[in-house]
């Protein structure tokens, strides 16, 4: 699970709450959706403190389409920062604002995507399930309300959210994660990032660009969704979608707890304190030659 460390030295210097915490941009207002963001993945709080708001992100983080573009304007990224923060540093205070506000009528019949961006984390290592286990309680608190979420936090909702799930929540498993491999995708829901609509068809998947964002969790059980047209992120995908770059990563670290030399993971020549580069975040155009040492050392994995 990933690890945020509240710390309660910090001066909470609390940002001040807003009126409204669900927000909807143009392309969500004409679906009738509205949104809760927080950050996306690993970064630092204005405060200082840590986070990790994507446990079980794996090949996903490089590619991330919620840490590029307007999720790095400023006033985007405090607006996400200060939603987590009223999560971390009071989180019944949080769930009872968002109760209230969802029994507001502009918001029955409407769905709720939870998490635009980030994903179902654990609050502190002892209490894993709070935050999960508070949107329950709020969903159920608003039966008019329909919600809906993308999720990798594919152990933490068999704990917390399948065996009783409310009866207004839709959910779909997201692949690219590092539990990726607790997915059974011969049986459940699940959606694939691939490289454009032609592969996605030839996969057999349905678009989600052609039906909608809720074609994810009221559609067939095989969604595609094509990459974001951001260049960079497109050119280190490649031909692959998230579920082959996840599998390649999944191996190269087995390969590595098995102690065995992958032939694309191990550096050539042993270097010290030099991290070992999975495929899946190797530049498509790279080959396994070794590389040289002028080189610059390859990155870490990208996954916490
Ligand atoms: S889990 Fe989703 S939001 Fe988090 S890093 Fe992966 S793609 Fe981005």
């Amino acid at each position: 699970m990933g690890r945020l460390e509240p710390d309660p030295a910090h001066v909470r210097a609390a940002a001040p709450r807003r009126r409204r915490l669900l927000t909807q941009n143009s392309d969500l207002r004409k679906q009738g959706i509205y949104n809760w963001s927080i950050p996306a993945f690993a970064g630092v709080l204005p405060d200082g403190r840590r986070y990790n708001t994507c446990p079980s992100a794996g090949a996903c983080a490089p590619l991330c389409y919620a840490r590029q573009g307007h999720y790095r304007f400023g006033n985007v990224k405090a607006r996400h920062e200060a939603n987590l923060m009223m999560v971390l540093d009071d989180l019944p205070g949080w769930e009872a604002q968002m109760t209230a506000e969802l029994q507001h009528k502009r918001y029955q019949d409407r769905w709720v995507r939870c998490h635009d961006a980030g994903d179902f984390f654990a609050i502190t290592p002892e209490k894993p399930l709070e935050y999960t286990q508070a949107w329950m309680r709020i969903m159920r608190a608003a039966p008019g309300v329909r919600f809906y979420a993308y999720t990798k936090s594919i152990s933490l909702f068999r704990e917390a959210v399948e065996p009783d799930p409310p009866a207004n929540f839709k959910w779909v498993y997201s692949l690219g994660g590092r539990e990726d491999h607790l997915i059974d995708t011969t049986t459940e829901r699940h959606v694939d990032i691939f490289p454009d609509e032609k592969s996605l068809a030839e996969a057999g998947y349905t678009s989600r660009a052609k039906e909608g964002c809720l074609v994810s969790v009221l559609g067939p059980q095989r969604i595609g969704i094509a990459a974001n047209r951001i260049p960079h992120l497109r050119r280190k995908q490649g031909d692959k979608r998230f579920s082959e770059l996840q599998a390649a990563q999944d191996e190269c670290r087995r390969s590595r707890n098995n102690r065995k030399r992958h032939p694309r993971c191990a550096p050539p020549t042993p270097r010290k304190a030099r991290p070992s580069r999975c495929p899946s975040t190797v530049k498509q155009t790279e080959t396994t030659s070794p590389r040289p040492p002028s080189l610059p050392a390859p990155p870490a994995d990208p996954a916490p």
